[in-house]
């Protein structure tokens, strides 16, 4: 994904060494006749073959999205054909390879793609659009990983699309081209009847474009209301750093498909995002600006700012990477920060919301099993993921975004305390310089190494990756928050546990599996068995539950009826305080507020564009 100088400097050297190679090349084309059942014909040529087997590649995963996707099994109809028509037969050495000899140099590899799931890592076709994510949409040849390649698109009958893409544009209608594979593969498409808004950025002697195409069925004004916002947002991304990147093509693209029954998604790329949800600019603007908000700060954070595990990007396999804690974890944590600082949303709501990782990870026994490192390096498993057989992940599992986040939180405080005039803002910014310009791929002692050099405590920086990144410590969030002028405001009431309940038919049933401190827990009671009566009363609905909770209190010995595999029985539980936390202003709870904390607070809250 990462490859524009690396590309340059390849290219170059190609075309003194081999003037043969530099014939390679692959084109496609993609037209849409069946698209009210979802079809798309692609047709793939690949030229300039030098190898006597061309290897035609499905990928099995997508930059940015961890699991395995087996894009393969979306593909039929496939019929190869070589530069003068002839009928070839692959060899199919597995589920997603088809090995292709006896051509003449060119191979042409005509397939129907079966795409209903419009989102940021596959591809969704409708008369309404066309939502092509690259590798769930495009054959490879390996071997031809740096060959030019050109896609040009016809749309159905009648549409008049146009195409949101991070794709150079060429002069041919809907065509565009990428410099190799990598980039060809990091880049998105939705051809659609788009409504378009661009504003220009110029800095540092250069002019940048930042454009949004979207999709949606929402008014003008809603869009341009939209757009006020997100270049807010953008620019407070771009203080954090000090600049933009400089976008391969000097244009960035907010790729938005907001229609009904769209998937909920974001996701990054070198040049653009793809940010999708079914939920309109009217019912959730602002849900769907926090999404755009943590998307742009990846065109930094993950984008060019890059750990070396992911490169470059394996689409033949999974990628574990055990940074993730940083590339998503910092991102998530601004990308609401961000929108609360461009003044989208109030301090109020962010405070109410930011001190929800922190309660995450010390409600979460997960803690105890695996580091940051750890979590992030199990990323294939849990990120589109699905298995049929269950996991013990509510007891052994915190997600990298929300553990990130935490340290986020956690090391911005630290920071901002224990240091004069430094904060994680400046801490991103020489991660920037140091790793994003000219790119340079990161690895976790580079990350410690910038700590230390930015702190110029090499002890402080050693002992924080110690035990809060290597290691499974929890951040003392409750001392620094007050420092910032914050509480952690704990809750007094009882509760049976924190996990998820599903009330029907007058009972609960305990819709996951329970958490090791939990009292369902320690009850002998996990997921699927169902709560009959608390106290003698049935549990109807949360209200109730809430009712009778609150005549007791926190270490109360309550009974309750429950079934369990088919047999009725009747369980001590012993209530817990509930775990909830919430971030609010000192004053709140304290009415003494230090000036300090308080100037503190405010300076980390506020604008900085
Ligand atoms: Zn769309
Ligand atoms: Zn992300």
């Amino acid at each position: 994904m990462k490859k524009t100088l690396f590309t340059a400097l390849a290219v170059a050297a190609l075309a003194f060494a081999s003037p043969a190679r530099a014939q390679q090349s692959v084109s496609y084309q993609v037209s849409f006749e069946n698209a009210v059942h979802h079809e798309a014909t692609v047709i793939a040529t690949f030229k300039g073959v030098q190898t006597p087997v061309l290897e035609v590649r499905m990928a099995r995963s997508s930059p940015g999205r961890y699991a395995l996707h087996e894009f393969a099994k979306n593909v039929y109809s496939v019929q190869i054909t070589d530069g003068k028509g002839k009928t070839l037969t692959p060899n199919r050495p597995n589920l997603h390879q088809w090995n292709v000899s006896g051509h003449d140099g060119t191979v042409t590899v005509k397939y129907t793609l079966f795409a209903d799931h419009p989102d940021g890592t596959y591809a969704g076709v409708s008369p309404t659009h066309a939502h092509l994510n690259a590798p769930a949409t495009f054959m490879y040849a390996h071997g031809l990983e740096k060959a030019p390649i050109q896609v040009s698109f016809t749309p159905p009958a009648g549409k008049n699309w146009t195409a949101a893409t991070q794709l150079k544009k060429e002069t041919a209608p809907l065509t565009f081209s990428a410099p190799d594979f990598q980039y060809f593969m990091d880049s998105p498409v939705e051809l659609a009847d788009l409504k378009w808004r661009e504003w220009t950025v110029q800095e540092k002697g250069r002019t940048q474009k930042i454009r949004i195409g979207m999709h949606h069925s929402g008014t003008d004004q809603e869009l341009d209301e939209y757009t006020q916002r997100a270049k807010r947002i953008t620019q407070e991304a771009q203080a954090v750093f000090g600049e933009l990147p400089a976008f391969d093509f000097g244009e960035y693209t907010f790729i938005a498909c907001y229609l009904p029954g769209t998937p909920g998604d974001g996701m990054e790329h070198r040049n653009s995002t793809v940010i999708t949800s079914s939920r309109s600019l009217q019912t959730g603007m602002n849900p769907n600006l926090s999404t755009l908000s943590h998307e742009f700060f990846h065109a930094w954070n993950v984008e060019r700012i890059r750990p070396k595990s992911l490169e470059p990007f394996n689409f033949a396999d999974a990628n574990m990477s055990g940074e993730l804690w940083l590339a998503e974890g910092f991102t998530s944590y601004y990308g609401t920060l961000l929108l609360e600082r461009a003044g989208v949303t109030s301090s109020a709501d962010y405070l109410q919301n930011a001190g929800y990782p922190i309660l995450a990870v010390m409600v979460s026994p997960g803690k105890e099993y695996f580091s940051p490192v750890e979590m992030s390096q199990q990323a294939p498993f849990v990120d589109a993921s699905r298995s049929v057989d269950a996991t013990n992940r509510t007891n052994t599992y915190i997600s990298y975004y929300t553990y990130g986040n935490a340290i986020a939180i956690g090391l911005d405080f630290t920071l901002r305390t224990k240091f004069k005039n430094l904060t994680l803002d400046d801490y991103m910014r020489l991660l920037w310089q140091r790793h994003g310009k000219p790119e340079q791929p990161y690895t976790l002692p580079d990350l410690e190494k910038a700590l230390a050099d930015l702190t110029k405590d090499p002890a402080f920086a050693q002992d924080f990756f110690k035990r809060h990144i290597y290691g499974k410590e929890m951040i003392p969030y409750e001392a620094l928050a007050r420092q910032m002028g914050l509480a952690l405001q704990q809750s007094p009431n009882a509760v049976i546990g924190w996990e998820g309940l599903k009330f029907q038919n007058d009972q609960a049933t305990i819709a996951q599996g329970t958490f090791a401190n939990s009292p369902l827990y320690k009850a002998g009671l996990d997921r699927d068995d169902v709560l009959l009566t608390l106290d003698g009363q049935k549990l109807t609905d949360q209200k109730t539950l809430d009712s009778l909770l609150a005549k007791h209190k926190p270490g109360d010995q309550v009974q309750v009826e429950v079934m369990q595999q088919g047999t009725k029985k009747t369980v001590s539980l012993t209530l817990a305080q509930d775990p909830a936390v919430k971030l609010v202003p000192l004053e709140q709870v304290d009415k003494k507020v230090p000036k300090d904390a308080k100037a503190r607070r405010e300076a980390w809250l506020s604008k900085k564009a």
